[in-house]
């Protein structure tokens, strides 16, 4: 396969490059864009006509410079070994794929799409969607050899996608309901994702019936069909092994792959928690399960929520701290599906444990909390900060108030609140959790070689910090 009559280079080594705002031509879906997809069907091979690249709406070339667009992209397979099965797994490479085109990035799947074109690509010729469709049609044929046919379609003018868009949403929620019936006790295999692994090494996605993927983009069914058509690539099958730990979800056979596919970085997971050797994080999940140690409980945060979460803290920052193919304790990445599953988090108390979800994720998953917690968790539309949180939580009699019994977590409250009023909360020693690693280095007098401090997962609490200038006698 070559690509060579393209202006552009194509290759794993342009994965994980990143284009800063600064440096892109333009955005396509993300953040500010409310209708994107990338969408792939199976097609009939009398429907679809190999090679085709349709442009609905304006080229690349003539997007206006730095701005954010809509996109839609459709790819249309066919082929005799080609399932409907397939599609979530066909579609996931579209990540993958558009991160091997120099200067290009690729982020999240489904409705949440988000790619930069760098500057530097474009100004190389790089100026046409019709270059993106011939290097999805090239890697597809000759990556995953039971499509015979593959033809792709771009949408831009979001007046001419409503349609198109609404059979992906309902593609994607027809995906979804169908693992939901199946259990995790109910089956021998698991499968495994490696996809994301040249963003973060040490990441591993165990996709079970009841626990899917961080990315929201791949079922067990997806993982099943994946691995039948070819067994050696990126998702595979887990033997789940001897159980030890059914409740906690601890399997021998998921850590030994774990152990296997991390080169020995992780070792034991248990799927169903945040906190005790939690599943890792790669940077690609719909959502994240954060701590709020004030209350002992977990808030949801998603990828399009805009603004700050009731902890003050935005999507982006707490994402910073999740990602990276880490077990981070409390900073769980997660997908939207999961949070509808019996499993959700079990071993930390599930949805009595949840105090903060925003009002859209609510909304998508109502039907599916517990009917006595449904209206008794806050949103943004409920509470702004910690202080509010706490006020709802007592007010409305929430299960978690039960572990501030237990934990001796109301005693701290009540401390807090006295504390309160002597201080304003402006001037109070607030925790600063350094979640992964950090190292400093502290300089040895006289220029001798100094030392390192490494702080690992550490939580530093100080009443006040005070830095201050030495002067040259202070230093004798
Ligand atoms: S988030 Fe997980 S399942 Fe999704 S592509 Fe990445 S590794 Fe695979």
């Amino acid at each position: 396969m070559s690509f060579e009559d393209l202006p552009i280079d194509v290759g794993v080594v342009h994965e994980g490059e990143r284009i800063r705002k600064a440096d892109m031509q333009v955005e396509l879906g993300g953040p500010k864009i409310e209708k994107k997809f990338e969408l792939v069907l199976s097609r009939k091979m009398n429907e679809i006509e190999d090679g085709e690249i349709q442009i609905i709406g304006p080229d690349l070339k003539d997007l206006e410079e730095g701005g954010s667009h809509p996109i839609g992209i459709l790819i249309e397979v066919a082929g005799k070994e080609i399932e409907q099965d397939l599609e979530g797994v066909i579609e996931r490479h579209i990540h993958e794929y558009t991160n091997f085109v120099e200067g290009t990035m690729h982020l999240n799947q489904r409705y949440d799409v988000w790619i930069r074109i760098g500057k530097k690509s474009f100004q190389k010729g790089f100026n046409r969607f019709k270059i993106l469709g011939q290097v999805y049609q090239r890697l597809y044929k000759s990556e995953l050899p039971i499509i015979e046919k593959i033809q792709v379609t771009f949408y831009t003018d979001a007046s001419k996608m409503n349609e198109i868009y609404d059979t992906a949403i309902a593609t994607y929620n027809a995906r979804d309901e169908r693992t939901r019936g199946l259990k995790d006790d109910e089956v021998d295999v698991f499968y495994g994702c490696t996809l994301c692994q040249s963003f973060s090494p040490t990441h591993m996605c165990v996709i079970t019936a009841q626990r899917y993927a961080n990315c929201g983009a791949i079922s067990w069914f997806d993982g099943r069909a994946a691995a039948r058509v070819d067994p050696k690539g990126p998702l595979f099958a887990i033997k789940k092994g001897e159980t030890i730990d059914g409740e906690k979800g601890v399997y021998a056979g998921v850590n030994q792959a774990y152990k296997e596919k991390t080169l020995g970085a992780v070792t034991d997971v248990a799927l169903y928690s945040a906190f005790e050797n939690p599943h890792t994080s790669c940077g690609c999940f719909e959502a994240i399960a954060f701590i709020i140690p004030e209350v002992d409980g977990l808030g949801i945060v998603h990828r399009d929520f805009k603004g700050t979460a009731v902890n003050g803290l935005p999507f982006s920052t707490m994402a910073d701290s999740t990602a990276g193919g880490r077990q981070i304790p409390g900073f769980h990445g997660l997908a939207i599906e999961y949070l509808r599953s019996p499993k959700f988090l079990t071993v930390d108390g599930g949805w009595e444990r949840i105090v903060w979800l925003p009002k859209s994720i609510k909304d998508r998953v109502y039907d599916f909390m517990p009917e006595t917690l449904r209206d008794i968790i806050p949103t943004e539309n409920d509470v702004s900060n910690i202080d509010e949180l706490k006020t709802y939580l007592k007010d409305h009699n929430h299960p978690i108030i039960e572990r501030w019994v237990e934990t001796g977590a109301a005693a701290r409250l009540e401390e807090e609140e006295r504390r309160e009023e002597l201080v304003p909360a402006s001037q109070q020693a607030q925790p600063f959790i350094m979640p992964g690693q950090m190292m400093t280095t502290v300089p040895a007098a006289g220029g001798a070689p100094g030392f390192q401090i490494i702080f690992k997962n550490a939580k530093i609490y100080a009443e006040k910090v005070i830095i201050k200038r030495l002067d040259e006698k202070d230093k004798k």
